[in-house]
């Protein structure tokens, strides 16, 4: 007897998109059948989703909560939590979220999950992971050399910044020697290293140089986070991966410069792997200069309309392999607090929008296809951090983390569609999916736009495959 099979919909599996039916059993996908052709009375309840599109949960590998924001250090504010963000993530169809574990000097690292791990627990309405951090400029060899125990206990991911930022927060920049110390444990262990890449040098003397010029309006973002520091960044982290024999995943790709070492890498082998942010896909740094400019800001900053244009072809021929957020949930106010290139409040509200943005640019706007439409929202980030195939697909023994998506819509969003802030970047954004259910490992999370379950959310233990660390896999 299973617990419940979802019928009448266009399921996308990884070998494509059919009708089927899904029969769920123990929070699992146990069974897929053509459409019909399962007994409605093996089942303890049947939900027909009425042509709806069948995805799998999406997975988003880049979110923050919680966090003082660096910007706003002075007064303590600090974006949402876990409940605020994963409650965006469940009514948008996203059932995994990738959060920041930060390592304080002192902490033994099993400490820094654990606490990370208990804001969630409880809170969450997604399932959610850790990528362990490290925001120091010199990390000890104790703590280096507890990696292994720390990945083998499921912490696949770690992440570490190449740049302080700006010139005004707390430190966080790893050198590039600590780096290296950093990719050979997670290289011999088996983990994934994603990094902020920026070149602190670059954007440290641009700052100066910004300010001497007066020119420090938020308009000028993308000259202090500029072009030149992503590709000298870029080729640094790729160099020293290529040397360890790491694999890693650059975050938040933001100009072509970025887009081409990736590529190049790729080309020749190495397992280099780069994300892209919606907006940093449709917005431009021509939108800072609008009256409320800083909702569209995220680090490292929106480039030119040309490095924009490119985002979705380079994900599309698979040179870069996932959307993600950078989510950085607040409200509108606080976001747009600061309006220069000091005090600007990195991230956004976006999770909630993700995947249907997704589906509008990529399947409605330039003919993707629905498995690379899976891919891009939830199978490779899935695989990069080691949570695939438990999540990121809908295959017998996955978990059953499903969004339906009503793709007959053609509507205007706006911020009190929306659960994640009292503001979104997507404002007046004409979207064509629009998610009506989302199912958590079996357990209906939200009906027809209504949350019905509480915060169930697990912490998932990541285990990257040998495919994903040894070669571009995805
Ligand atoms: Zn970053
Ligand atoms: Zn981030």
């Amino acid at each position: 007897m299973y617990d419940l099979l979802i019928t009448g919909g266009l399921v996308v599996t990884p070998s494509g998109a059919q009708p089927l039916d899904i029969a769920i059993a123990d929070g699992r996908i146990a069974a897929l059948a053509f459409a019909g052709t399962t007994p409605l009375d093996s089942a303890a309840r049947v939900i027909d989703v009425g042509g709806k599109l069948v995805v799998p949960g999406g997975v988003d590998p880049h979110v923050h909560t919680n966090s003082v924001l660096p910007t706003a250090a002075e007064s303590g504010i600090m974006c949402f939590g876990a409940d605020r963000v994963s409650e965006g993530a469940i009514y948008g169809g996203t059932t995994t979220l990738v959060d920041f574990a930060h390592w304080k000097p002192g902490d033994d690292l099993s400490e820094s999950f654990a606490r990370k791990a208990a804001e969630w627990n409880g809170q969450t309405y997604t399932d959610f992971a850790l990528h362990g951090t490290f925001k120091e400029p010199e990390i000890p060899f104790d703590v280096l050399e507890q990696i292994p125990d720390a990945v083998r206990n499921g912490h696949g991911s770690w992440k570490v910044w190449m740049t302080n930022t700006t010139p005004t927060r707390p430190h966080q920049k790893t050198d590039l020697g600590n780096m290296w110390g950093i990719m050979e444990q997670t290289a011999a262990a088996g983990a994934m290293l994603a990094v902020h890449a920026e070149d602190d040098d670059i954007v440290m003397y641009s700052y100066r140089r910004l300010k001497h010029q007066g020119a420090i309006g938020i308009e000028n973002m993308h000259h202090a986070h500029n072009v030149l520091s992503e590709k000298l960044s870029f080729q640094r982290a790729i160099t020293l991966a290529r040397h360890v024999g790491a694999a890693i995943y650059l975050m938040h790709v933001s100009a072509n410069v970025g887009i081409d070492a990736i590529r190049q890498a790729r080309g020749e082998g190495a397992p280099i792997y780069g994300e892209i942010l919606p907006h940093y896909a449709y917005f431009s740094a021509e939108n800072y200069r609008e009256p409320h400019g800083a909702v569209y800001h995220t680090y490292p900053s929106l480039k030119n309309a040309e490095d924009r244009d490119q985002m979705w072809p380079a994900l599309i021929d698979g040179t870069l392999s996932t959307l993600a957020t950078d989510g950085v949930c607040t409200d509108f106010d606080v976001k747009t607090r600061g309006s220069t290139i000091y005090d600007a409040t990195g991230g956004h509200a976006g999770v909630e929008m993700r995947m249907a943005v997704a589906y509008t640019e990529g399947v409605v706007g330039r003919g993707l296809d629905l498995t690379r439409y899976v891919d891009l929202t939830s199978a490779n980030a899935a695989k990069i951090l080691g949570l695939y195939p438990r999540k990121g697909a809908i295959a017998v023994g996955s978990d059953a983390d499903l969004a339906v998506l009503d793709i007959d819509v053609d509507r205007r969003v706006t911020a009190a569609d929306l659960h994640e802030a009292d503001y979104t970047p997507w404002e007046g954004y004409r979207t064509r999916a629009w998610n009506m259910m989302t199912l958590l490992r079996g357990q209906v999370m939200v009906d027809d736009r209504n949350l019905i379950a509480g915060p169930v959310g697990e912490l998932q233990r990541q285990r990257v495959s040998h495919d994903v660390l040894s070669r571009p896999a995805c």
